[in-house]
């Protein structure tokens, strides 16, 4: 069973279906789907890509591949569509989880979009205030938060922290007490709902680390404590259920279970579920062929959905929040590598395969590897009406399983010195790098009505080495 973002149950559903054959024309081979490229992404007339106005070879001139490019324009926009929809079905926050990705001007971009910031580490906390976030923007997650991290988001007056355990509850509240302050806090309930794409799974109990159990009374019980202590201040519940989920089926099913426990809280305790955090993991298109709900009508049925159940409860409903990662910085960034090798293979079965070897591979993008994720990949520094062929794009690593796009079609006539371009690795892939190899991570560059600047400077083996404690 592979793995899945959306958790172990899923890993059955991850699909092979890349296509080997059928083989596309040569325009389908160089045309951009705008469901799946940034929004100022196009071909010039030269045939080169430009994105935010810039020509990607001058990107790659200027500041050196493998590189993350992040399309200023679409990353707003997508803040700002998300702000506005969630706004209108009924949510009081929208926060941008950080651990898509996050920098000091990504903070800046989002927020002044109108979106607070969900951190889940002191690191991303330290980001967000290096950005000069306000704390009541901010929600903090983590199931095992350390005691510093704690105190540094009860320090700058975070406005959410989600309890995750009942050792957290005494961690908080004792660091509140410390600090003089209530401390306003979610508890995060599993409710044994696991969701992707067009697939839901419902259980009664959840094999999992992060959250308190609603079917078995936990979350009651974390909510009695937190009654009693004095320097917290219960202001909801928290559910996540998934990542890369396209329609409102999963949400259903959650939100009808997290409805139901705020009634049995309201009915024994007396106590009033204000804000209802419904977590994140909408989902974006990597493929053309990937078909997510628009942002609207998903606000729109999820808003629904939860008045209804709420109407049903006979509770008040809620305000509603969200945290949605993926869907804000994925679709806006991309990455840009320079081919180094092109290596035909003849497979068993006679067809011919080429293997594309770039500048980076599973230190840069490790979802291809982790998940079986699908990207879509095109000639970037040039178009071509070269014959189509068969290719796997893969990196430089000592790993078989550094593979970037599984099944590509490329140009037949694709050459060393050439750019790729892979579309929507805005999410998850920068904020998951590693140094395999000791390969420095890229950087990430923004680009903006025909300027591009440095967001985040490319590591150096120097950086690398000035880890090392011996010379
Ligand atoms: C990962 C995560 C998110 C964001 O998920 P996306 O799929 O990027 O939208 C939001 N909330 C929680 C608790 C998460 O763990």
């Amino acid at each position: 069973m592979r793995a899945h973002p959306a958790g172990p149950r899923h890993g059955d559903f991850v699909s092979d279906s890349s296509s080997t054959t059928g083989k596309p024309s040569a325009e389908a081979v160089d045309a951009l789907a705008p469901s799946v490229w940034s929004r100022t992404c196009a071909r010039e007339p030269s045939g080169a890509m430009t994105v935010g106005g810039v020509d990607v070879r001058d990107i790659a001139t200027e500041f050196g591949t493998p590189v993350f490019v992040l399309d200023e324009q679409d990353l707003r926009s997508r803040a700002r569509e998300y702000a506005q929809a969630y706004r209108q079905a009924g949510a009081s926050r929208v926060y941008y989880a950080a651990k898509a990705f996050l920098s000091v001007a990504v903070a800046h971009w989002v927020h002044e979009e109108g979106l607070g910031i969900d951190v889940a580490s002191g690191g991303e906390l330290a980001v967000a205030m290096r950005a000069g976030i306000p704390g009541e923007a901010l929600l903090m997650h983590g199931n095992n938060k350390s005691m510093e991290e704690i105190v540094a988001a009860i320090d700058h007056g975070v406005g959410r922290i989600v309890i995750d355990s009942f050792e957290e509850i005494a961690r908080v509240a004792e660091a509140a007490a410390k600090a003089g302050v209530v401390q306003p806090v979610m508890v995060r309930a599993t409710v044994g709902v696991e969701a992707h794409t067009h697939e839901f799974i419902a259980t009664a109990h959840e094999d999992q680390k992060f959250g308190l159990s609603a079917e078995s009374g936990a979350v009651e019980e974390a909510v009695r404590r937190i009654a009693k202590l004095p320097s917290l201040t219960l202001v909801g519940l928290h559910s996540h259920i998934g990542s890369q989920i396209f329609d409102a089926s999963g949400f259903e099913i959650a939100a009808g279970r997290v409805v139901a426990l705020a009634q049995r809280i309201y009915d024994e305790q007396g106590i009033e579920i204000e804000e209802l955090n419904l977590g994140g993991g909408m989902g974006i298109a990597y493929l053309e062929s990937d078909d997510p709900l628009d942002v609207p009508d998903m606000a729109a049925q999820i808003g629904e959905i939860v008045a209804k159940a709420c109407a049903d409860a006979g509770i008040m409903a809620p305000a509603l929040a969200f945290e949605p990662g993926r869907a804000i910085v994925g679709p806006a960034g991309m990455t840009l590598y320079e081919v180094g090798t092109v290596k035909p293979v003849q497979l068993d079965h006679g067809q011919m395969r080429t293997y594309v070897s770039v500048d980076g591979g599973m230190s840069d993008n490790i979802r291809t590897a982790l998940y079986g994720a699908d990207y879509t990949v095109r000639l970037a520094s040039r178009s071509s009406t070269a014959e189509p062929m068969l290719c796997r794009v893969v990196g430089k690593h000592c790993e078989s399983g550094d593979v970037v796009v599984r099944d590509a079609w490329l140009p037949g006539d694709l050459a060393p010195g050439d750019l790729l371009a892979v579309a929507a690795t805005g999410a998850y892939c920068r904020s998951m790098a590693s140094n395999y190899n000791y390969v420095p991570r890229p950087g990430v560059v923004g680009v903006e009505s025909g300027e591009a600047s440095t967001i985040l400077r490319r590591e150096t083996v120097e950086d690398l080495l000035g880890l090392d404690a011996h010379t």
